[in-house]
Order: structure tokens, then sequence, then C-alpha cells
């Protein structure tokens, strides 16, 4: 089964993943030294979100 990845400000459903992988959800901050994957806007209120893969 796969597993829903939810907006961490909002709580909205952004994409399911396949369940043997795990990723990081993040806000994205500029002022953060965080560097995602991949980068979506949330379709439910706008906020950029990035998305790292973990393994
Ligand atoms: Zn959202």
């Amino acid at each position: 089964m796969n597993k829903r990845l939810k907006c961490p400000n909002c709580g909205a459903r952004l994409i399911d993943e396949a369940e043997h992988i795990k990723s990081e959800v993040k806000l994205v901050n500029q002022s953060e030294d965080w560097n995602p994957d991949y980068y979506t806007k949330c379709w439910n209120c706008k906020k950029e979100i990035g998305l790292k893969k973990l393994n």
C-alpha cells in the first residue's frame, strides 16, 4: 500500500509514495539550510513544499 504525504502546513494530500520509501516533507524556508530533492506547491494553501528522499 502506498503512503500519503501531507502538506505540513494544512494537511492536504500532496502525493503518494511507495511503502518502502522514506522521505521528509517540509515547508521551503529560505533561511533554513535544507536541500530538498523535489519542490512542489500545495494545491490547497499554495505554500512551497520541499521533498527529500531519505533512502
Ligand atoms: Zn497546504
